[in-house]
């Protein structure tokens, strides 16, 4: 199975890629998890990306194109794949239909999550994740079940990301809107895409895609 996530920021990709790989044993690909570890080790790429990403604009396809080229390069030819947050332009598309002919891998769906515009921005103000694990929390929707201690791992140390801020989040709803949407009619051409409500809870969606995957 290989399945693209697309939604706008704080559609609840990673949420769902994570639970996709608890559940069915998938490999999770965040093109934005990567370019923050790349940053965080201050790479050369990291350097390029890092200002970029705060102004919440989108950095170049080539890189992230092949970072994701290593990364199927590296992973076994029978691991499923959810690609999240990757292609966001039709140039990342084009690309990554020659990723996947390079390495032996056709694309299964395309699960596009739709959130009201109002509820992203009060989710991702609220959205941190722990920094051992990475497991996503919200702090209303979804906390963790005792307060200040990671539900999966026992940490007690969380991060919240520099970009997720009101003023950065209206640039990528913009950039999303312009660029990444526009990508739909690719996949739709080829019978790929599936709508789920990111507006239900957490449980609803993860069952709204199970049911798409069996
Ligand atoms: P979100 O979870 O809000 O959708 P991501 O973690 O996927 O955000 O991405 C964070 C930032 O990393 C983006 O705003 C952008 O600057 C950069 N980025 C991630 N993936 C891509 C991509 N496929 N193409 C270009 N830029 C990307
Ligand atoms: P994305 O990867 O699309 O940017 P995330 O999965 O990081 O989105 O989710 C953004 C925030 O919203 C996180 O704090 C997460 O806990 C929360 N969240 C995710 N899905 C839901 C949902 N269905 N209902 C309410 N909050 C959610
Ligand atoms: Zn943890």
């Amino acid at each position: 199975m290989n399945i693209i996530l697309l939604g706008p920021p704080g559609a609840g990709k990673g949420t769902q890629a994570h639970r996709m790989v608890e559940h069915h044993g998938m490999r999770q690909l965040s093109t934005g998890d990567m370019l923050r570890a790349a940053v965080k080790a201050q790479t050369p790429v990291g350097q390029k990306a890092k200002a970029v990403m705060d102004r919440g604009e989108l950095v170049s396809d080539d890189i992230v194109s092949e970072l994701i080229d290593a990364e199927l390069t590296a992973l076994a030819p029978e691991t499923g794949v959810i690609f999240d947050g990757y292609p966001r332009t039709q140039a990342q598309a084009e690309q990554l239909d020659g990723l996947l002919a390079k390495h032996g891998r056709c694309l299964t769906r395309v699960i596009e999550l739709g959130v009201d515009e109002d509820a992203l921005v009060e989710r991702i103000t609220g959205r941190f994740s722990c920094a051992e694990c990475g497991t996503l929390y919200h702090d209303m929707a979804n906390p963790p079940k005792t307060d200040g201690v990671c539900d999966q791992c026992g940490s007690t140390e969380f991060k919240r990301r520099p970009d997720d801020n009101e003023e950065t989040v209206r640039t990528r709803m913009q950039e999303y809107r312009a660029k990444t949407q526009p990508i739909l009619p690719h996949y739709e051409a080829q019978d790929l895409v599936a709508r789920v409500d990111g507006m239900a809870s957490i449980e609803d969606v993860s069952h709204a895609i199970d049911a798409l995957l069996t």
